[in-house]
């Protein structure tokens, strides 16, 4: 074992304390698997106290560590420091309290997204936050991306349901920020964490907002014969004054792809299909529904499926969480582009779009969500080709490049993380990056929580593999 280890293993017993090279190997990359890097070692705590002696002890010592959940990060967020540690947290999986009055749940960090709501079930609750991964992805995890989903039009994302968080900063100390309650005094500490991509410190226990489940849905599938009045038909709904739960859109490529992964019977001869979904109490629904009837007949629409049943509305949703991996059947390696543009402007986005898949060669599906104007372009290649995975990551920069251009942003859930620190400078002028710097110092004075991501200019893990998630190839997480 590597010297340096030494003072960990008093602190962890041997099979709890990884350092052997090919269980190692299993920490290296992330969801982002382009890059890699071989940790030092993995620590796998199984309580609070063992974490923070974990982030004490790289501390005290000056190593690097990287907290990791489920390793589903498409930004390289949990990718592993060369010579640090990773604190694995699957082994913190205990929902700690529920409190159905109080619509509360207080979970550590390895909870898995879809148990809170399962848990929340029996009592007519749920959380509402829903990335696609939410089978295998941690809340931990969610809390450092400030991860969205497909209802987080309406809802909000995850700092939206997160009202307090005890943590270890990267200095070791334990802090409390916010509460059992939304009303807060003071700065709202728990909403600057959110978000912090693992460079502050380690959450420990965290306390989510609960919310009652809809008591009724009305799904919409609109066909298009262009992608640009897919786009254009978002704005009008907004502008109506609707706010549906999710707004989603697919093209042709990923029509095609997901109707040869699950038959989902999306209309042929669409270019683009809108999903629209009103969801709330009956009485108001029904009102809803008539004025969706309106704005949509007035946006040019070629077909329209009002889902009949559950079943219906399943299957128009099992068409969408379905087309990333189906996608990957298409090519062999795809990266995720998760930009952001004004919704007003998502039109001429997809049209921008079109254009650069067209002159660069590279193939690009489109599948996003529409309502946040959170675009996911997916961009097609084969990493076996010499040339072709440089080539999509031009196409993947001219589209972040884009994405600024417009007044939008370089991440809508998936983070910064290691893919677009290069970014950074060009969406945040000098003084503002220098903030966030100086913020992230009064957490970690030494730099050892999650170095070389987010801030540009700095070490970065070597460029050495490609493809899908091993949890996608085996068909169990979808990618959106
Ligand atoms: C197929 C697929 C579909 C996806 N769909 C979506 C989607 O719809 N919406 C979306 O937002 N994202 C999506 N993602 C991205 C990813 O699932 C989310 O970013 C998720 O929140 C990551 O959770 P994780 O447990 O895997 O975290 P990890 O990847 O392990 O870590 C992510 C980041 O969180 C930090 N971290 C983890 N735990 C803690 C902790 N306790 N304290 C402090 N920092 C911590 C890590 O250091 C890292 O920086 C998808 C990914 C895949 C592979």
């Amino acid at each position: 074992m590597n010297d340096r280890l030494e003072g960990l293993r008093k602190l962890f017993p041997g099979h709890r304390l990884v350092a052997d090279a090919a269980s190692r190997a299993a920490f290296e990359s992330d969801g982002l698997t382009a890059f890699s890097a071989k940790p030092l070692g993995v620590v796998i705590p199984e309580t609070t106290d063992e974490v923070i002696a974990a982030v004490r002890w790289c501390h005290d010592n000056d190593v690097p560590f990287v907290a990791r959940g489920s390793g589903t990060s498409l930004s390289g967020g949990s990718l592993p420091v060369a010579d640090g540690i990773v604190i694995a947290l699957n082994r913190l999986n205990r929902i700690l309290n529920l409190d159905p009055d109080a619509r509360t749940a207080v979970v550590e960090p390895g909870v898995i997204n879809i148990k809170v709501s399962q848990a929340a079930a029996p009592h007519g609750l749920y959380f509402a936050p829903d990335p696609s991964s939410q089978t295998v992805c941690t809340i931990g995890g969610n809390v450092a991306f400030n991860s969205g989903g497909a209802h987080c039009l309406k809802y909000g994302m995850t700092s939206n349901h997160v009202i307090g968080i005890k943590a270890v900063t990267a200095d070791g100390e334990v802090v409390t920020m916010g509460g059992p309650s939304v009303e807060t005094i003071g700065p709202d500490y728990t909403g600057l964490f959110c978000g912090s991509e693992g460079l502050f410190g380690v959450a420990l226990e965290i306390t989510l907002r609960l919310l009652p489940q809809p008591e009724q849905f009305h799904t919409v599938l609109v066909g298009y014969d262009s992608l640009r009045a897919a786009g254009d038909a978002v704005s009008a709904v907004i502008d109506s004054g609707l706010l549906p739960g999710a707004m989603e859109i697919m093209d042709a490529t990923s029509i095609e792809a997901a109707e040869a992964a699950v038959q989902c019977n999306y209309p042929h001869d669409a270019t683009a299909v809108l999903i629209v979904e009103l969801e709330g109490p009956s009485e108001r629904l029904a009102f809803e529904r008539d004025q969706l009837e309106q704005v949509i007949a007035a946006t040019g629409p070629i077909v329209r499926v009002v889902a009949k049943d559950d079943a219906e509305r399943l299957r128009i949703w099992k068409g969408r969480k379905s087309v990333f991996s189906a996608v990957g059947r298409l090519s062999p390696d795809f990266l995720v582009q998760d930009g952001v543009v004004p919704r007003k402007r998502l039109g001429e986005a997809l049209v921008r779009i079109e254009e650069i898949g067209k002159r660069s060669g590279i193939r690009v599906a489109n599948v996003f969500h529409a309502g946040d104007g959170n675009l996911h372009p997916l961009i097609m290649f084969d990493g076996n080709q010499p040339g072709q995975l440089h080539r999509a990551e031009e196409v993947a920069a001219e589209l972040s490049r884009m994405c600024i251009e417009m007044g939008g942003s370089i991440t809508g859930e998936h983070g910064v993380g290691m893919e677009k620190r290069d970014f950074l400078p060009q969406m945040f002028d000098e003084p503002t990056v220098d903030m966030f710097d100086r913020l992230r110092r009064a957490f970690d004075p030494k730099l050892v929580a999650n170095p070389g991501k987010m801030f540009p200019g700095t070490e970065a893990p070597a460029l050495s593999l490609t493809g899908l998630h091993p949890l996608e190839k085996a068909g169990v997480i979808h990618r959106e």
